[in-house]
């Protein structure tokens, strides 16, 4: 049995220090709006970093932490997050250095996905990524299941936010950091996109009939490449 995000926190209940956050300007996230000021909703995230032993810490080690997301919108949702409080917004992200940053950041969402599974569902599926353009402060990269089962999932924004190009798959943003290009904020219209379904693509015209579709649709493109693959 692999360590699990609970042992792993228990072995390790280091505190960071409260450091001040950089003061860089942001494209992709409010930082620039609301540097500095923790009681701000926007810097909701940043108690984590000065207090990781909060109940809603899922995995902890020397360079990064994982919690529950306050407002899941799906069985399973995680914001995983470096650290270091240097890494304010996603503008904090530079060239290659920070690629290695990436992948132990997926490796971190791996080891949750495999520890965390809190339904107990083995067939769950997830992704792994970043908004295009963040409400919150601190670098996060959401890991979420694709049930997209949850009360808090609500509208259009919050559909959008997770199933067009406005998430952008950690993969994608390993492959911007290289190039150095991390601005995706030209994907925030994404968020006004029609409702569509993320497995067989029809158009919902409502959250409820959305929810109700995503509820039983079992459409598996993976099937379709097979039929047509020898
Ligand atoms: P975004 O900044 O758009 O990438 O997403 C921020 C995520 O943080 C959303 O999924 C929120 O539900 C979640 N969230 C907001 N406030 C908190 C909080 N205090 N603790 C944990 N998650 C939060």
């Amino acid at each position: 049995m692999p360590r699990s995000a609970h042992s792993a926190l228990g072995n390790k209940k280091k505190s960071v220090s409260s450091s001040s956050s950089s003061s860089n300007d942001s494209m992709n996230g409010p930082a620039k709006r609301h540097k500095n000021n923790r009681n701000h909703w926007a810097d909701g995230l940043l108690k984590f970093l000065d207090d990781p032993t909060d109940p809603a810490v899922v995995y902890l080690d020397d360079e990064f932490i994982a919690v529950k997301d306050k407002f899941p919108k799906a069985k399973c949702h995680y914001l995983v997050m470096p650290r270091d409080t240097k890494f304010r917004s996603l503008n904090d992200l530079e060239g290659r250095g920070d690629m290695v940053l990436l992948r132990k950041m997926e490796a971190v969402a791996n080891k949750l996905v495999h520890d965390q599974n809190e339904t107990g569902d083995p067939t769950l599926q997830f992704r792994y990524g970043f908004h295009a353009v963040p409400s919150l402060n601190h670098l996060h990269m959401h890991v979420i299941s694709q049930d997209f089962d949850s009360p808090h999932l609500k509208n259009k924004k919050h559909w959008n936010s997770f199933t067009t190009t406005f998430f952008v798959p950690v993969e994608e943003m390993q492959i911007a950091v290289t190039k150095g290009k991390i601005d995706f904020t030209y994907r925030e219209n994404r968020l006004k996109d029609g409702l569509k379904c993320h497995r067989c693509g029809k158009m919902q015209t409502n959250m409820p009939q959305l929810k109700q579709h995503i509820s039983c649709c079992n459409y598996d493109a993976t099937k379709e490449f097979d039929e047509y693959s020898d």
